[in-house]
């Protein structure tokens, strides 16, 4: 017995690389002299981090963030030799040797990882390269202010380390005006320019969207690479993603028939639905359930009723001519008509979310990738 189609039959995430490396030169002229650097971790954000890392260096990309020092394998050896990655959440107690042995550059968050990196430097004949990461007022990930003076007291702490990037994190670099922002950006600049001089960067999108004091020497987007605007300010972005998935069966319900879960629609007149095989488990959110979200098939927008499912999802297919869509067919979810901005605002989330909730059960398909 042979299977048809060993692609997965739910449905594909159409991945245009073209759009994404679009989207990084409108942040890099968005940003200029500053560097623009590119946010892949969680696999890019689910588009394929060994796919879309490579295509941004050809851009000029050199500086590429992960998480997990786990995420920076195999990268090294597909990017350029000048390229630097760096690991966000700095390292586990342990996991020195392995980062130090892979180039990866870590980002130290606090002195005792600071202090356990330098032990691994003072054992070697070279300076290890290291990003410091301050908190300037998310209380997240970085050097509180009372151990940034401690190293400033103590200069010999940084001993034996390379400064390559010293950093923080905006809490509200999706939302223009906040003052946060403002008070990030002061606290950051305060403390770091007490700190042996290196490169800095505080921007996320939302930051590299904002005034130009934001970008510093270096911006580190993520999702606007991929297409989605961090604020109302980030005009310009090239949509990377398109989602469908497939019909998997058609029917025709009377008047008050039950739709779903919890029979959350019921109908008050005979209607035509389609089931599209997607659902929770593939990462379209059970939050949309009961919302202002559609499928759509040759431009025709198709409700969608009541609860999301595990696997599937109901449509109302009333407004398509009898006969026009047929079990099998594709039908788009995320794309020109629906965007992933709205997808997310309708989930009540962020397009981070959504991209990387995107399972593992969708093909992805790459277009516009360089020879
Ligand atoms: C995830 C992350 C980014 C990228 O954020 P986007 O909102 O996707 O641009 C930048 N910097 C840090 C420290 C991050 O954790």
């Amino acid at each position: 017995m042979s299977c048809p189609d060993e692609r997965s039959s739910v449905g594909r995430l159409t991945i245009d690389l073209a759009a994404v490396r679009a989207n990084y030169r409108v942040i890099a002229s968005r940003v200029a002299p500053s560097a623009t650097g590119a946010v892949i971790k969680a696999d890019a954000y689910g588009l394929g981090a060994c796919i879309v890392a490579p295509e941004l260096a050809r851009e000029g990309c050199r500086d590429f963030f992960v998480a997990h020092l786990s995420e920076a394998h195999g990268l090294s050896d597909i990017l350029p030799t000048d390229a630097r990655i760096f690991v966000l959440n700095g390292l586990a107690p342990g996991e020195e040797a392995c980062c130090a042995a892979s180039g990866a550059i870590p980002v130290l968050n606090s002195l005792p990882q600071l202090r356990a990196w330098k032990a691994l430097a003072a054992g070697g004949e070279t300076a290890l390269p290291a990003a410091l990461q301050i908190d300037s007022g998310m209380s997240r990930l970085g050097l509180s202010e009372a151990e940034v003076e401690t190293l400033i007291n103590d200069p010999r702490l940084l001993a034996g380390l390379e400064l390559r990037l010293v950093m923080s994190h905006l809490a509200s670099g999706d939302e223009p005006g906040s003052p946060l922002n403002t008070d990030q950006l002061a606290r950051f600049l305060a403390l770091s320019s007490r700190l042996p001089p290196a490169p800095r960067s505080l921007a996320n999108s939302g930051g590299a969207f904002l005034e130009p004091a934001y970008s510093l020497d270096l911006v580190r987007p993520g999702v606007a690479l991929y297409g989605a605007a961090p604020h109302v300010g980030g005009q310009g972005l090239a949509a990377a993603v398109r989602l469908e998935a497939r019909v998997i069966q058609l029917r025709e319900t009377p008047a008050g028939a039950g739709v779903g879960y919890g029979h959350a629609y019921r109908s008050t007149q005979p209607m035509r639905l389609a089931t599209v095989g997607i659902g929770y488990a593939d990462g379209w959110p059970r939050q949309l359930s009961g919302r202002d979200i559609a499928a759509w098939f040759a431009g025709v927008r198709l409700p969608m009723l009541g609860r999301v499912s595990m696997d599937s999802i109901v449509v109302d297919i009333g407004a398509l001519a009898d006969g026009a869509l047929k079990p099998g067919d594709p039908v788009e979810l995320i794309g020109p008509h629906q965007s992933l901005d709205t997808v997310a605002a309708e989930a009540g989330t962020v397009a981070h979310d959504i991209l990387t909730g995107l399972g593992r059960r969708l093909d992805r398909i790459y277009l516009g990738d360089q020879p």
